[in-house]
């Protein structure tokens, strides 16, 4: 789901909004003093967390949720966070195998 955050820059609120289409977009108005004087910033939270970010909350131990099996970038994080605790180095082949799974599976399947 496409959320998306914004400051106002009337009260300097910062709140998330579901956006779904661009009226949407246009419509959106500061909860705080309904202002429309909106500045869109970039999303912290669910698009642009790093790999690290993901790595150090990842938690082999524990089932994740369904979303976590569907979204491609999580492909492959079992096996770098088992290598990260284990000290071993997976090296760049296994990283750029591992972009090309995450990107375009059908690639890789087509090695083997
Ligand atoms: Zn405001």
């Amino acid at each position: 789901m496409p959320i998306y955050e914004y400051r106002c820059l009337d009260c300097s609120r910062v709140f998330g909004t579901l956006i779904l289409s661009k009226a949407d977009s246009e419509a959106v108005s500061c909860p705080s003093c309904k202002g429309k004087n909106l500045k869109r910033l970039i999303s912290r939270t669910f698009f642009h967390r790093s790999e690290a970010d993901r790595l150090s909350e990842y938690d082999p131990q524990s089932r994740q949720p369904d979303s976590f099996y569907k979204d491609t970038r999580n492909i492959g994080l079992h096996a770098k966070k088992r290598a990260k605790d284990m000290g071993i180095e997976l090296g760049e082949s296994f990283e750029a195998k591992l972009d090309r799974l995450r990107t375009d599976p059908g690639s890789v399947l087509d090695d083997y």
